[in-house]
């Protein structure tokens, strides 16, 4: 693994880190992207931008259309305050915001479970591949399926 400084956040200060990072980019933290953010990062596993859309609901008492959530998933996902996990067709809350990394997503069929990991090496060698067949990677997804250690 790639030795620099790499801050793995959670609760408050993920939440903090996340607002520092998006208002960096010129981009409000308004109550709604903070409801938005507190709810994916209380999901234990990936959510979808339905799980999401009730949570806010809840929490804000009053019904918030999964549109909005999605647009907003989106911008998170730009800004790296959130991962894409494309096989699961859901988002987890990114544990490392102010850094940017190829995330390694492992998925437990079973439980759906989603563990991360970051090995520049190993995506690095993706990305290489992907350069020497001519083509330029924008976003490499390197996600594993198969069961978690609780479930085997
Ligand atoms: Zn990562
Ligand atoms: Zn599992």
């Amino acid at each position: 693994m790639a030795q620099h400084a790499h801050q793995l956040h959670q609760g408050d200060a993920l939440r903090d880190a996340a607002a520092r990072r998006l208002v960096d980019r010129g981009e409000q933290w308004t109550d709604m992207r903070a409801a938005v953010f507190d709810a994916l990062a209380g999901f234990t596993k990936p959510a979808s931008a339905y799980d999401i859309a009730e949570q806010v609901s809840k929490a804000r008492g009053r019904r918030v259309a999964a549109n909005s959530v999605y647009r907003i998933l989106d911008l998170f996902v730009g800004s790296n305050l959130a991962r894409r996990v494309e096989s699961a067709n859901a988002y987890v809350a990114n544990a490392h915001p102010g850094c940017l990394h190829d995330c390694i997503f492992l998925i437990c069929d079973t439980c759906g479970q989603t563990t991360h990991l970051d090995d520049d090496r190993l995506s690095g060698g993706v990305r290489e591949a992907a350069a020497g067949a001519g083509f330029e990677a924008t976003r490499p997804v390197i996600e594993v399926r198969g069961t978690c250690s609780d479930c085997s």
